[in-house]
């Protein structure tokens, strides 16, 4: 039993660029009991998404590295920081300093990404330090550097609440930002008149609460802004004096918009439609268009997100309540990696890379060997790796064979490497499989530092335990590291507030405030104690003190100077473009995050009740595409291109464009056979952020015809490799298993290869076996004692199959007089099926039953069913239910999102 709670710490969720607060409770045995939302903290205001509220499901020793490894064997900590050392050290005395690199993540804190940084662009020399965040929001980076002179958002989420108009473009922030979704959807609720507008190729979550949604064509978006520009212009709707005063480039970019015909025919949409959009726009003062990476993961990423600014600059709207260009970022510590220059383009402190930038670094790090080049962006760095240019790499806490596209050439690239790190707090990863030397980094609830949110707000993450095994934070491992390479003096820092303060005093660093230089600067923040850090509460960037009293900045530019030479915003002059197409392959996918799942799984798919949701990678297509071709929900489908092939099971959503589908990112080799949707993507980049077009790749598909399906719950993991298709599902207590064989096995032998498997791995377990030749029926279980430890069901028919809540209740079950009963597996699924409410385990059956029975509204499910009540995070899908399910009342649907 654990013990009572003991004490409540502050800190910060770990997954998206919404930052929330959380306030974790630590029991007496130093474990986290339970998680809320931060009631203080401004991003969440007491919010958690179903992701945040299951953080202390995921915490645990199973899966976790707990100690340094060398060639697989364990070591101890000097033994690895001696090699690493060493190895990187060798590299560069014989290759030179531009054959390492260092491949960071947005999931470093603030101080690691700072400290890595330092080691790589000042010390060792070279620019190649690259981060996943290339990944996220590269292109939204580019955007704003050629549009204000410097990287900076210029809005806070007030904003998206005081707005009258909100554009969400590339945004399912209901699935991706579920906490700043539901702050919008509880305005729009106070005000109706809020007019929302959604413009993504596919009928999303977030269309739900949508005037009005505008399915363009994948890609198009920049013709849709650059359209607008033009319309703005022709109706008289531009800010002239605004213009005239604070801008330049107008005339020029306006040269290359389209009108209002040509652009609803490339986007392919209806004309009419795009003009009650732009006349929203034109007359609307308050309005934000808030974008993600559905902008930003494209070829022509950096000129859509500038296309966007141009509407905002050519009327005014930017730095004044309720106004502006708004990216949001993926990754909890994307805006952090930015500030500390952690792209292979930037210098630390928001600098660029010019000499009297690389001469201010030298003279605050005392260092003559500042790179004064920028180094390679993350797909070059990997295309420099396969070639072997780059002979050694250290990743930290990311996993590129998942995550960067093309990536069968990534794994190749890395068994190839003369030396790879990986730092990562898990050790079972599809990259980890690829390190000469693994160092077992600290995990979350066990770091210390600093993370930036998407609005500029630097909140604390803290430790709420001590880092399990021998894992330690990631900046005392780059700075071990470092020391052992020479580097002593520069790298002795005792901890995480000593780092913070020299990234704090290097921010103000020759950055005169009267003179503007740098807009990133939290000088103030440079003297803090080590308590006045413990205790450091949430503050925007740009920092500033009077009078011992610090002050954020929740707007930018509202004094209308930007930081490029002439102190003007640019408008830059961009062409719109879809898409090249590449090949004659007849589909078209869409890639994207799932409500439930985190990047590759890694810390979600430790709790079970995050994968009750969704369960098993998918791909999502029309239903009439489906139908043409014979394809049912659940059938599994082969996707190909020349990159490579995944198996994925259907899903028929009429929200999908024809022609088009969508899978998840987030699957991988470690919890399904054929999942890892990166290897149908090429490694097509945007010339200006070289950020990949990961939302866009030229496929095949075909129905793979199944023999025969089994579902497998087990106690302890099981191999599964024989099987032709596999997925692999955590449960408490165990794993649930999806498997299918398909050709060129018979059915009757699929059985038997079924059971000759299962013998494998059951010798020593009794067993109550059934199969049924004539249906091509078979259920076995298997037990020690009367305790289940293994049950199978397979079956022609995969509906036939029991239920997943079914099967995992077998674990819960001892053997008894009603073993047969369990056998013959009760096949009333009318309480369970696909989990919509993850927090009170609310079936989609369960909803529409109640629906039929005259509930109306989501406060009505939540009162019967309690769904909807705890997190709100699925608050969308139930308004979807009604909506399908009662099309008759769904004029009246209640969209109050706060819970019941
Ligand atoms: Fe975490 Fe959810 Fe908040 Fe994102 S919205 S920071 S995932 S709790």
């Amino acid at each position: 039993m654990s013990a009572a709670p003991a004490i409540q710490i502050d800190t910060t969720c770990p997954y998206c660029g919404v930052g929330c607060g959380v306030s974790a409770t630590v029991d007496t045995q130093q474990q986290l009991a339970a998680v809320s939302g931060s009631s203080n903290h401004p991003a969440n205001l007491g919010r958690l998404c179903v992701k945040g509220s299951a953080l202390h499901e995921t915490m645990g020793e199973h899966g976790r590295l707990l100690h340094p490894q060398i060639n697989g064997c364990r070591t101890d900590w000097n033994t690895a920081i001696d090699v690493v050392a060493a190895g990187f050290s060798d590299i560069i005395k014989r290759h030179g300093p531009n054959a390492v690199s260092f491949y960071l993540s947005g999931q470093l804190l603030t101080e690691d990404y700072y400290v890595a940084n330092k080691l790589m662009k000042g010390f060792i020399g070279s620019g190649n330090v690259d981060t996943n965040s290339r990944l996220c929001m590269a292109s939204a980076v580019a955007s704003y550097k050629r549009a204000f002179g410097t990287d900076a958002v210029p809005c806070c989420y007030e904003d998206l609440e005081c707005c009258d108009l909100l554009i969400m473009v590339g945004s399912n922030a209901a699935w991706t930002h579920p906490v700043l979704y539901q702050r919008i959807s509880a305005a729009k609720a106070l005000r109706p008149q809020m007019k929302v507008v959604v413009l993504d190729p596919r009928r999303t979550a977030s269309c739900e609460f949508a005037d009005l949604h505008l399915a363009l064509a994948p890609g198009s978006d920049g013709f849709i802004f650059s359209g607008l520009l033009r319309y703005l212009h022709d109706k008289g709707r531009t800010d002239s004096d605004y213009i005239d005063h604070y801008t330049e480039g107008f005339e020029s970019a306006l040269a290359s918009t389209g009108c209002l015909d040509s652009t609803a025919a490339a986007a392919g949409i209806d004309a009419a439609e795009l003009e009650e959009f732009y006349r929203w726009f034109a007359r609307t003062e308050k309005t934000i268009t808030f974008y993600s990476q559905g902008v930003n993961q494209s070829a022509t990423g950096t000129d859509k997100c500038n296309a966007i600014i141009n509407c905002h600059l050519a009327t005014g709207r930017i730095g004044k309540r309720g106004m502006g260009p708004f990216s949001i970022t993926g990754q909890p510590n994307a805006m952090g990696g930015r500030e500390v220059g952690g792209l292979a383009n930037q210098l630390a402190a928001h600098m660029d890379f010019n000499p009297d930038n690389v001469e201010r670094l030298a003279r605050f790090w005392d260092s003559d060997t500042v790179a004064a080049q920028p180094g390679l962006k993350a797909v070059e760095l990997f295309n420099a790796l396969e070639r072997g240019e780059i002979k050694a790499i250290w990743i930290m806490a990311t996993n590129p064979v998942v995550s960067l596209p093309d990536s069968n050439r990534i794994s190749a690239a890395l068994k190839n490497c003369e030396l790879v790190v990986v730092s990562d707090c898990i050790e079972k990863t599809d990259t980890t499989q690829y390190a000469h030397v693994l160092l077992p980094a600290a995990g979350w609830g066990e770091k210390d530092g600093t993370v930036t949110n998407s609005e500029r707000c630097i909140s604390r993450q803290r430790a709420l335990m001590p880092p399990l095994g021998e894992a330690r934070a990631d900046w005392w491992i780059i700075s071990a590291v470092a020391r052992k390479m020479g580097f002593v003096q520069q790298f002795d820092y005792p901890n995480a507030a000593s780092v913070f303060r020299e990234h704090a005093r290097l921010s103000g660093f020759e950055n005169d405030a009267e003179g503007q230089q740098r807009l990133f600067n939290i000088n103030p923040l440079a003297t803090i104690t080590d308590d006045q850090y413990l205790n450091l509460t949430p503050i925007q960037w740009p920092i500033t003190e009077q009078a011992g009293r610090l002050s954020g900045t929740d707007r930018l530019f509202s004094d209308n100077k930007f930081y490029t030479p002439s102190g003007k915003a640019r408008f830059v002059t961009v062409q719109a473009e879809l898409p090249q197409r590449n090949t004659t392959l007849p589909w078209v996918i869409n890639t994207g995050r799932i409500r439930d799942q985190w990047h590759t799984m890694t810390r979600t798919a430790r709790s079970p009740r995050l994968l009750n949701h969704i369960d098993a990678p998918f791909v999502a297509l029309h239903p009439g595409d489906a139908s043409s071709l014979g394809i049912q929900t659940g059938d599994l489908l082969r996707l190909h291109n020349t990159q490579g092939a995944v198996v994925l099971q259907a899903v028929l959503d009429a929200g999908q464009r024809p022609g088009e589908v969508y899978a998840p990112v987030h699957w991988n080799d470690q919890y399904a056979s054929d999942g890892r949707i990166s290897k149908l993507i090429p490694s097509v980049v945007d010339p200006h952020s070289g950020q990949p077009q990961s939302k866009y790749a030229e496929l095949a598909l075909q129905k793979i015809p199944v023999l025969c399906w089994l579902q497998v719950i087990s106690r302890d993991p099981l191999d599964v490799s024989e099987f032709d298709y596999w997925v692999k599902i955590p449960v408490a207590g165990g794993c649930r298993y999806i498997l299918a064989i398909a050709g060129p096995a018979t059915v009757d032998n699929s059985l038997q290869l079924i059971k000759n498997w299962l013998q494998k791995h059951t010798t020593a377990l009794e067993k109550i076996e059934f199969t049924n030749t004539g249906t091509h029926d078979y259920r076995g279980l298997f037990c020690q004692g009367d305790i289940i430890q293994l049950a199978a069901f397979a079956g022609t028919d995969r509906d036939l199959l029991p239920d997943t809540q079914q099967l995992v209740q077998l674990l819960e079950h001892k053997i008894g007089t009603d073993s047969w009963k369990l056998l013959n597996g009760s096949r009333d699924k009318s309480a369970s099926g696909r989990l919509i409410c993850s927090c009170h385990q609310v079936s989609e059956r369960s909803i529409v039953a109640a629906i039929n029975e005259g509930a109306i509204t989501c406060t009505e499910l939540g009162r019967k069913l309690r769904c909807g009540t705890n997190c709100g995070s699925c608050i969308p899908e139930l308004e979807q239910l009604l909506r399908t399910a009662n099309s008759a009342v769904a004029a009246t649907i209640d969209t109050d999102p706060t819970p019941c």
